[in-house]
């Protein structure tokens, strides 16, 4: 990754078209960037409000050729973006983060061998790639979690399986991809950190978040954590810190954790890593809304060689996914969420992505709610939930 000083005037191009890639394009335009997406789908949320979209799948080499013909510089939105389009691009423009460490995130495997190297715990597991492998799975990891090494994403990819028979059968069901075992782990809460490294390498984060995920998918951010102790906060961050530094970094990095609600044979300490992502995270959304500078202008700033200035955050916050699901509360006929009564509340930030039709987990949108205080957050956050029919938390 080069240092360039890259000026707004300039565009910037980013690898994905999803809501990521969208609220990254927002936040370059307010700074003066012009925009470029690459995505293979027309009506792709960023391609909607980007300057150019460039409608090529991530590996067509005459799209790769056009984005890299806009863009001063190219980030990614999007963690299954293949490595190897990011090398190519990588020959000719400055890209971050760079091909090497999204090929770490993009593999559970490499990932977990990235965790031990920095000394960072994380759950015990087992890589099953071979018949031979899988029968020498050893116990302590059932209960477990089968996921699939690449491509999962929001729960996809992943099967809870009590015992061999049941993995044997899971592991056939996902293809027989290589997987890796994940012990079931007993969770008092879930952590993640969001940190942007420049090329200089100075580091920044955001403040610990507080998540909680319903079917495998997040539903609810709080900042600040409401159950994490300070000196808990403080490993998370250090421990995410540790990693980027490890993986010289360049970008928006974030690392989610598991706190663990007993302590589990084999592991030392609460604080488990459980993945990171290479960009932005659903669980950093609410800095839009409550903090002085977003996840999604970090991005910017370490891409065109910004200044990193520390985010403060201003607001208590709180971010409530917006599912599919919601649009189908009176069974099958699709129906507008009651958007004019969430908004009457105080504090109430609503962001849709722009996605045409709504499906069943499916993420649409989200919103933050921000006051002064934790309570008052929490507090408005539930009348919101309550509207939208979402379970209180
Ligand atoms: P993301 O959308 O964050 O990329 P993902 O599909 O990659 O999600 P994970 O983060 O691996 O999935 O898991 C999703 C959720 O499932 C976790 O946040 C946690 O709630 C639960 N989970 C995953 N692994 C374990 C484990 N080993 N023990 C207990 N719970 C787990
Ligand atoms: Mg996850």
């Amino acid at each position: 990754m080069s240092s360039k000083l890259i000026l707004p005037g300039a565009t910037l191009g980013v690898m994905g078209g999803g809501q990521l890639g969208r609220m990254f394009v927002q936040a370059a335009q307010e700074m003066g960037y012009f925009t470029a997406v690459l995505d293979p789908d027309v009506t792709s949320p960023a391609g909607l409000v980007a300057h150019y979209h460039i409608e090529a799948g991530y590996l067509d080499e005459q799209g790769l050729a056009q984005l890299m013909q806009r863009s001063d510089a190219i980030t990614t939105e999007f963690e299954n973006v293949p490595a190897g389009a990011l090398v190519t691009l990588g020959a000719h423009r400055p890209v971050a983060p760079t091909a090497d460490a999204v090929a770490v995130c993009q593999d559970r495997a490499k990932e977990k061998l990235q965790f031990r190297r920095c000394g960072v715990p994380c759950a015990p597991y087992a890589l099953i790639d071979t018949p031979e492998r899988l029968a020498a799975v050893p116990d302590e990891l059932l209960p477990g979690i089968l996921k699939t090494a690449r491509l999962g994403y929001d729960g996809k990819g992943q099967a809870r399986v009590a015992d061999r028979a049941a993995l044997a059968a899971a592991w056939d069901a996902l293809g027989r991809v290589p997987c890796v075992l994940e012990r079931q782990l007993p969770l008092a809460l879930e952590l993640s950190v969001v940190v942007a490294r420049s090329a200089a390498g100075e580091l920044v984060r955001l403040p610990v978040q507080q998540n909680l995920h319903r079917d495998g998918i997040l539903a609810v951010t709080q900042v600040p954590a409401p159950d994490a102790s300070p000196a808990l906060q403080q490993q998370a961050a250090d421990a995410a810190a540790t990693l980027a530094e490890a993986m010289h970094y360049v970008g928006v990095l974030c690392v989610e954790f598991f706190v663990l609600a007993d302590d589990v044979p084999g592991l030392s300490g609460r604080l488990v890593a459980n993945e990171m992502a290479p960009r932005p995270h659903n669980s950093g959304h609410w800095s839009i809304d409550g903090a002085d500078v977003s996840q999604f202008e970090l991005q910017v700033r370490t891409l065109a060689n910004l200044p990193l200035v520390a985010p403060r955050r201003h607001s208590a916050a709180v971010m409530l996914n917006l599912l599919g699901d919601l649009w189908f509360r009176d069974g099958e006929r699709e129906t507008t969420p009651p958007w004019p009564q969430v908004l009457a509340l105080p504090g109430v930030h609503l962001h849709l992505y722009g996605k045409a039709s709504a499906r069943r987990g499916r993420k649409m949108g989200h919103l933050t709610v921000t006051a002064a205080d934790p309570e008052a957050a929490r507090a408005t956050a539930l009348q919101a939930a309550a509207l939208l029919g979402l379970p209180a938390f």
